[in-house]
């Protein structure tokens, strides 16, 4: 069902898919800046972390990786709290849409 626009955090997803890819190195040693997968449409924060930690992430399409405090909790709830980020799980009908343009 196409319901529109992307949502911010599908964007996001795609954007640090091309990321990934091209490996654009963080500030810290083995990391890469990944964009905050948030649903904040003005969010432009990046988050630090390896590609390694970013594939297990994305290892579940309702997955996504945001800054602390970039939760939305009335459709997601944190699963881990990393040093500087967050994994949040999508639920409901967000869970649904999230695997539908997982991109994998
Ligand atoms: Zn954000």
């Amino acid at each position: 069902v196409d319901d529109g626009p992307a949502k911010n955090e599908e964007l996001s997803r795609a954007v640090n898919e091309a990321i990934e890819r091209g490996l654009w190195p963080g500030e810290g040693e083995g990391t890469v800046r990944f964009r905050c997968e948030c649903t904040q449409p003005e969010c432009n924060e990046f988050i630090e972390l390896t590609a390694d930690e970013y594939e297990r992430v994305r290892q579940d399409g309702r997955h996504f990786v945001v800054r602390p405090g970039h939760e939305a909790p009335e459709i997601e709830h944190v699963i881990e709290r990393r040093p500087g980020y967050l994994i949040v799980q999508k639920e409901g009908s967000a869970a649904d849409a999230a695997e539908a343009s997982d991109p994998r």
